[in-house]
């Protein structure tokens, strides 16, 4: 959003903080919620309106209760019952529709904010001509100038529908005001003129700060899932972390207990790796670290599947829905792929060997997640002792 020249002139004393840029994927979002609020706030508008000439006609009404002027009152208050219908219809139409359909939700609203305007200046030229409202013409201005205001406050957001609305109300008078036989002077066109321009730019501050608002709201509602998404991850492999695989596994464990379906659980220990480290350093030991990650994330690919470290050099697969004879298959499939697949790094290549500890549950009531994991975890110590390099199951 660029500031306007005016604005920065007229208001920078009032707000001296840094606006903020928007950037071009942000457009969208913003226009989106521009759209929504526009549709909200048109709403006070369907009741408004009638309700402002219904004012108005009984004021008239009271001071002057004759026939024509109760038709002429009715005549109105019906066409801007009429034309409230017109515009409930098109907000709700914007209701429906999402943002890039075509026609543009927007461009209804906008249709909607021309006919309200409209609608009141055909009210505001009746009291111009020579009618039975003529004589009214001061109650009529003094309603017509709060109405506008009223309906800018709420318009305000969005330049084009305060753009249209002052066109819709004004333009129909000030025509006649200049070529017609009224009651006022032609000059009053001029009034019009110049109270359209007054009200166009108070609506920029407003519709700035809205826009800033609305911009600082998206931003921290992105950060905020981009922190969550940090908080899930580790930051050396890029794989879900210890806290989000504590997490995962409490859900994906009472989800396989009350749909009755099994979970296997698979704990990955690197073989000797302190001898990586020990012998070419933590860096080459990091670097050995994120292709086994990459390695084991390679072979589990549903959607459903979570592969984390668990820390230092171990990983935790945990597989919903897979059973015992499912999971020792995967698991015997990772050993082997593990082992054909050497970190290899400037000169360096190491053979490495994992051992895996697998342990299946099918939820039952006595269980829970912590236990599958110590099940996983004596699996993997087995494994270690029987001389590692091989996959051990839990009898749990
Ligand atoms: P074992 O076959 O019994 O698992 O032997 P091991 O050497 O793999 O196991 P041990 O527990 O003795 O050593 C694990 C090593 O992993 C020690 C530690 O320096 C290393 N390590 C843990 N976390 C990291 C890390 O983030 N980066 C690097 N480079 N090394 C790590
Ligand atoms: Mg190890
Ligand atoms: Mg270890």
């Amino acid at each position: 959003m660029q500031e306007r020249w005016w604005l920065r002139t007229v208001f920078r004393h009032w707000d001296d903080r840094e606006p903020l840029a928007m950037a071009p994927a942000e457009r969208g979002p913003v226009e989106a919620r521009r759209i929504q609020d526009l549709a909200n706030r048109m709403r006070t508008g369907v009741l408004f309106y009638p309700l402002v000439w219904a004012l108005v006609g009984a004021g008239i009404l009271v001071t002057d209760p004759s026939r024509e002027k109760w038709l002429w009152t009715l005549m109105l208050l019906v066409l801007q019952m009429l034309l409230t219908a017109g515009r409930l219809w098109l907000i709700g139409l914007t209701k429906h529709q999402v943002i890039g359909a075509r026609p543009n939700p927007a461009r209804w609203l906008e249709l909607g904010v021309f006919i309200s305007g409209f609608s009141w200046s055909l009210i505001l030229l009746s009291s111009l001509l020579d009618t039975p409202l003529a004589q009214h013409y001061p109650l009529i201005m003094t309603a017509t100038m709060g109405l506008c205001s009223g309906v800018l406050v709420n318009l305000a957001i969005s330049e084009r529908s305060v753009v249209w609305f002052l066109l819709a109300l004004f333009s129909l008078p000030c025509g006649v005001l200049v070529v017609g036989p009224v009651t006022q002077p032609p000059g009053l066109a001029l009034v019009f003129l110049v109270y359209a321009m007054a009200m166009y730019l108070l609506t920029g501050l407003p519709r700035n700060e809205y826009e800033q608002s609305v911009l600082a709201n998206l931003r921290l509602q992105q950060q905020a899932r981009e922190l969550t998404e940090l908080s899930h991850n580790d930051a050396l492999t890029g794989l879900r972390n210890r806290r989000y695989f504590e997490t995962t596994l409490a859900a994906e464990y009472q989800r396989g207990s009350r749909h009755q379906y099994p979970l296997s659980l698979l704990i990955v220990d690197i073989d000797f790796f302190k001898r990586v480290n020990d012998a070419h350093g933590h860096l080459v030991g990091d670097l050995c670290l994120r292709h086994v990650a990459l390695e084991i994330r390679g072979q589990f690919l549903r959607s459903q599947d979570t592969v984390a470290r668990l820390g230092g050099e171990e990983f935790v697969i945990v597989l919903p829905g897979l059973d015992r004879v499912e999971g020792a298959r995967l698991a015997n499939n990772l050993l082997n792929h593990i082992r054909s697949r050497p970190f290899v790094h400037d000169g360096i290549c190491e053979a490495l060997t994992v051992s895996i500890g697998g342990a299946c549950t099918t939820a039952l009531p006595r269980g829970n997640p912590a236990e599958l994991l110590n099940q996983a975890d004596q699996a993997l110590y087995q494994a270690k002792r029987g001389g590692r390099n091989q996959v051990v199951w839990s009898a749990y």
